[in-house]
C-alpha cells in the first residue's frame, strides 16, 4: 500500500499537471483565435491576402477559415472569443452545489398530476406522418390515405391537396423531447439527436425524464437519416442507437463515428465543420448525386444536401473523454437554399450565427433552437443559449420561423422548468411574431409549407388541422 505522504504528493502532482495543462489549452486557444481574427480582418482589408489553412476547407471563405474546427492539446476546443474554457474544478464545484439543492432544482410541482398537466403529451399524427413518408404505399400503410381523406375540415383539405400534389413542399416537425424531433422533408424521415428513454444515466441514478416520450421509436415511420449534433447522453441515447442500427444513415460530427462503430454501426457519414454532403437519392424522393465536399451546391433545384456547421459547446459521455469528439449544428438545403437548421446545443456568438447566414448567402426557413438549461448564467452561458439569445440567433440566421426545444424534458439547470416556454411565448408577443416563434407541445406535428421560402411573408398564420392533431403553419 502506498503511504499517505506519497498519496498526498501524487495528488498534488496531478493537480499541478492538470492546472498547467488547462492553462496551456486556454493560452493556445486564445492565441489561435487572435491569429484567425487578425487574418480575417486582413482578408476584409485585402481580399487577396492568403488565408490560414483550416482543416480541409477548400473554398477558404469566411467564416469557414475563422471558425474552422480546432484541436489544442489533443482535444477539440471552441474557436470563439465568447467561449470561456471550463475546468474540472468548475465542473466539480457545480455538481456539489447541485447536490445541496436537495431536489429543489427546476421548482417542480410536488403533485405529479400538476406536472403532467403542465407538460401535455400529444400522440403524434401517425396517419399524416406515414402518408408523407416516401414508402407510404407499402401494404403496412393501407388505410392511411383513407384516414387522411376522411378528414374534412377546410384547412385539412388545403393540406390534403398539398400532400397529394406536391408533398415535397411540406416539412413536418414533431418534437419528442430535448432536441429529439421527427422531421420530414423531400420524402425523408429524419430523426434529430435521438432520445426516447426515461433516464440519462441509469434506471437508479441520474436525471429522470419529467414526462415520457410521446411515442416509441417503433411507432414512427422508418427513419432514413439520423442527425447527431454531439455525443452528450441527452442527444445520443445508446439504447436508441442500438435499435436503429444500420437501418438509417447516421450523420455525425468528427469523432462520433468511433462511438457508433463500437455498437456495430457503419452506415455513417462523419463531417467536419463546413463540410457538405449530398443526401443519397435512395433516401429522398428527389434525385441527387452523391458528393462530399465543401462547396455550396447551386446545382439541381431539388438536390438536398446537409452542411455540418459549428456550434459553441463541448462533448463527452464521461469526464475522461471530454472534447475527444466534435460538436456541431446542421443546415439542410434544397437546391442551395437553406431550409432547416438544427442547432444542437450552443452558446451565443454573434459572429458565428451571422457568419452562417453569410456563408449560405440566404435566410433559412426554419430553425430548431435550444432555449432551456441556461441557469446559472455564469456557468452555462457559454454552452446553452437562453430564450432571448435563441430569438437573436433566429434573427442572425434570418430564419422565417423557429421552434424552441431543449426544455421540459430533464431538469439539468436552475431555472423554473416552464421558464423557457413562458419566456419564448412572451418574446413571440413582444416581437409581434406569435406564429413564427413557436414553442411546441410534445408529440404535436407542426406542418410547414416550404414551397416559396424566399417570398416575403406579411403575416404567418397557424391553423389546427387533422381535427386538432396537427398544426399547419404558413
Ligand atoms: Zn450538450
Amino acid at each position: 500500500m502506498m503511504p499517505w505522504s506519497l498519496k498526498v504528493r501524487a495528488g498534488v502532482g496531478i493537480v499541478v499537471v492538470y492546472t498547467a495543462y488547462t492553462a496551456y489549452v486556454q493560452y493556445k486557444t486564445s492565441h489561435h483565435i487572435d491569429k484567425r481574427t487578425s487574418r480575417h480582418q486582413l482578408s476584409l482589408d485585402n481580399p487577396n491576402a492568403v488565408l490560414e489553412d483550416v482543416g480541409n476547407n477548400e473554398n477558404r471563405s469566411w467564416p469557414s477559415t475563422r471558425f474552422g474546427s480546432l484541436i489544442v492539446g489533443g482535444k477539440f476546443v471552441n474557436p470563439f472569443p465568447e467561449y470561456r474554457h471550463q475546468t474540472l474544478y468548475e465542473f466539480i464545484y457545480c455538481r456539489l452545489i447541485e447536490v445541496f439543492h436537495f431536489g429543489g432544482r427546476g421548482s417542480l410541482p410536488k403533485d405529479p398530476k400538476e406536472l403532467k398537466s403542465s407538460l401535455p403529451l400529444v400522440k403524434p399524427d401517425f396517419d399524416l406522418l406515414f402518408r408523407l413518408s416516401k414508402d407510404y404505399s407499402s401494404t403496412r400503410l393501407t388505410g392511411v390515405l383513407d384516414a387522411i381523406s376522411q378528414d374534412s375540415t377546410a384547412s385539412s383539405k388545403h393540406v390534403m391537396e398539398k400532400i397529394e400534389n406536391s408533398p415535397n413542399d411540406l416539412l413536418t416537425l414533431t418534437w419528442l423531447g430535448q432536441s429529439c424531433a421527427f422531421v420530414q422533408m423531400g420524402g425523408m424521415n429524419i430523426l434529430t439527436d435521438p432520445l426516447f428513454g426515461n433516464n440519462l444515466v441509469s434506471n437508479y441514478i441520474g436525471p429522470r425524464r419529467l414526462v415520457p416520450s410521446p411515442c416509441k421509436l417503433e411507432e414512427l415511420p422508418k427513419i432514413d437519416l439520423v442527425l447527431v449534433s454531439h455525443d452528450h447522453p441527452d442527444h445520443l441515447e445508446l439504447d436508441t442507437v442500438k435499435r436503429i442500427g444500420n437501418s438509417a444513415l447516421w450523420v455525425v460530427p468528427t469523432g462520433v463515428r468511433h462511438f457508433l462503430a463500437k455498437q456495430g454501426i457503419y452506415n455513417v457519414a462523419e463531417l467536419d465543420w463546413w463540410q457538405h454532403m449530398n443526401i443519397p437519392s435512395s433516401i429522398t424522393t428527389e434525385p441527387t448525386n452523391l458528393r462530399l465536399g465543401s462547396n455550396i451546391n447551386n446545382g439541381t433545384k431539388n438536390e438536398w444536401e446537409i452542411v455540418c456547421t459549428p456550434a459553441m459547446h463541448w462533448s463527452g459521455r464521461k469526464l475522461i473523454d471530454a472534447n475527444n469528439t466534435l460538436w456541431c449544428s446542421f443546415m439542410i438545403l434544397r437546391g442551395g437554399k437553406p431550409i432547416f437548421f438544427h442547432a444542437g446545443d450552443t452558446g451565443y456568438s454573434s459572429d458565428l450565427f451571422n457568419g452562417i447566414r453569410n456563408y449560405f448567402g440566404r435566410d433559412c426557413y426554419l430553425a430548431m433552437l435550444p432555449c432551456g438549461a441556461y441557469k446559472p448564467r455564469w456557468h452555462l452561458k457559454t454552452q446553452h443559449i437562453d430564450p432571448n439569445e435563441a430569438v437573436q440567433v433566429m434573427k442572425d440566421l434570418g430564419a422565417r420561423k423557429m421552434v424552441g426545444v431543449h426544455w421540459g424534458t430533464f431538469v439539468l439547470s436552475d431555472e423554473h422548468y416552464l421558464d423557457p416556454k413562458i419566456t419564448m411565448e412572451r418574446l413571440a408577443k413582444e416581437e409581434k411574431r406569435p406564429d413564427d416563434i413557436l414553442t411546441p407541445e410534445f408529440g404535436k406535428t407542426l406542418v410547414f409549407d416550404i414551397s416559396d421560402n424566399e417570398a416575403i411573408v406579411q403575416k404567418s398564420k397557424r391553423t389546427l388541422i387533422r381535427d386538432g392533431k396537427s398544426v399547419f403553419v404558413e
